[in-house]
């Protein structure tokens, strides 16, 4: 309609200025104008609906790469949520390719897989059990050691304190495993690992702003997990409160350094006995342990997902304090690298009353008053003894199948356990109950 419009007043315009010869010529003129115009309008219907086709490939690319990343998300989560995972089962060897000092008394471990294997993925935050042959006549002594660098392709790296006899206890041998690791681990060791496990480890599907906490050699499991938001180049907001004694006990200092410098990365540093070359206000922020004042001064609020890990003391205290200052239990995940009690939600409900505890090997009762923190102190407390390993409820070393009666765990296990066992390093029993020991 509008080219026939258009076409008609042209013509007319050239009868009127007395240029048309013929109407030959005018058909021919018009007709031209026409094609023209009818090519232009096919031109512009194709060039948007070659952008329309763009936008849409565009939206639907957006959608595909949204989908696979919460399919992804969601699969690495069903993953490492279900402790009965394993990237593989048994042990595996695993060559020691480098270690580095890190601080006093603290060495890195740098492994890789002695069969060639490739290495495959863990969650930031979980940590590795290892089979330590201390003494080829004895059983394997087992230990976690947690994976302090983000996910690699190439290595798996841990971080280790060496244990020393409890203060004022000098007549007490050193920690079995760290002294192990650092006397008699080097380059071209081989170690029998388990699969990466464990249920402290950053959500994959979240990515609100999170505060990490970890003081000591506790810090590991947060590096690995600071260092992997910041490797994604993710713009997850977070707060990493990191204690130490001073900068002497301080690892991976300028790893620290790095991660200080990053927009998105606050650093709040806590030395609680700096050494007089340690200045306030540059080599740390703060002179003191990391507790809930602190946490008050740096943080704009309470609502964040917190992440803790450190020496029990500290996690006795922070846990509650946390819950006190209005954070859900839910937006609190910790891990205590040892038998810390820390009583929130399930654990502070555990009724443990007189009843009577029977380990079928020795064929006795004992009396259970509920004055131990679990199955296995009390059982040591009687002379008997159980296979233990982490005494955190990881390593799955102690566990025993429940004959008779109920317990219940005082935290979630961190390895399997089948609907009739228990990991006596963090049960309690929930009435008279036979262990098969
Ligand atoms: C999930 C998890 C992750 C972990 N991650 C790390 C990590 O990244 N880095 C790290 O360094 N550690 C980590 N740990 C801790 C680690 O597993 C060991 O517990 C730690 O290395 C101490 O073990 P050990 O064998 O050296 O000491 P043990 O031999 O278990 O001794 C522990 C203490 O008991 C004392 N002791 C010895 N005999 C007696 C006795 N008869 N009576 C009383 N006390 C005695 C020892 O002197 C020592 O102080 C982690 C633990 C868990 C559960």
């Amino acid at each position: 309609m509008l080219v026939s419009v258009l076409s008609y007043f042209l013509t007319a315009d050239l009868i009127e200025q007395g240029c048309i010869v013929d109407w030959q010529s005018v058909g021919m003129t018009s007709g031209t104008i026409l094609l023209g115009i009818s090519a232009l309008q096919t031109l512009g219907a194709v060039v948007a609906r070659g952008f329309r086709g763009r936008a849409a490939r565009r939206r639907y690319l957006a959608r595909r790469s949204d989908f696979n990343q919460r399919l992804q998300a969601g699969l690495q989560w069903a993953r490492a949520a279900k402790p009965t995972f394993k990237a593989w089962s048994g042990t595996r060897p695993f060559r020691v390719s480098a270690v580095v000092d890190e601080a006093t008394d603290c060495k890195s471990f740098y492994l890789t897989p002695a069969d060639g294997r490739p290495l495959p993925r863990f969650e930031p935050g979980q940590y590795l059990t290892f089979d330590l042959q201390t003494d080829p006549r004895r059983r394997p002594l087992v230990r976690c050691y947690s994976l302090s660098e983000r996910p690699r392709e190439d290595f798996y790296r841990i971080t280790i304190k060496r244990t020393g006899a409890p203060l004022g206890k000098s007549d007490l041998p050193p920690g079995q495993g760290s002294s192990f690791f650092h006397d008699q681990i080097h380059v071209g060791s081989t170690l029998e690992v388990q699969s990466p496990q464990g249920i402290f480890f950053l959500d994959p599907t979240d990515d609100g702003p999170v505060v990490l906490i970890g003081a000591g050699i506790g810090i590991t499991p947060l590096l690995s997990m600071a260092n992997s938001i910041v490797h994604q180049q993710s713009r997850r907001k977070v707060f990493l409160l990191a204690g130490f004694g001073n900068s002497r006990e301080h690892p991976f200092r300028s790893r620290f350094l790095e991660l200080a410098s990053c927009d998105n990365l606050h650093l709040d540093l806590s030395y609680s006995r700096p050494t007089p070359a340690d200045t306030l206000g540059r080599d740390f922020d703060h002179r003191g342990r990391i507790d809930i004042a602190r946490l008050r001064q740096v943080l704009p609020s309470s609502n964040f997902r917190f992440y803790v890990c450190g020496p029990a003391p500290m996690m006795e205290s922070l846990v509650p304090a946390l819950l006190e200052w209005g954070v859900p239990e839910s937006h609190l995940h910790y891990e205590a690298f040892g038998p810390a009690s820390v009583k929130v939600g399930r654990s502070a409900n555990l009724d443990a009353g007189p009843c009577h505890v029977k380990f079928t090997q020795e064929g006795e009762s004992y009396t259970w008053t509920g004055e131990h923190p679990s199955l296995l102190d009390f059982a040591e407390s009687q002379g008997v003894a159980l296979d233990c390993g982490c005494r955190a409820g990881n390593c799955g070393q102690c566990l025993v199948t429940v004959r008779e009666g109920k317990i219940a765990h005082a935290k979630e296990p961190g390895s399997p356990v089948g609907d009739h066992e228990c990991l006596t390093c963090i049960a309690v029993p929930q009435g008279d109950v036979v262990l098969d020991s």
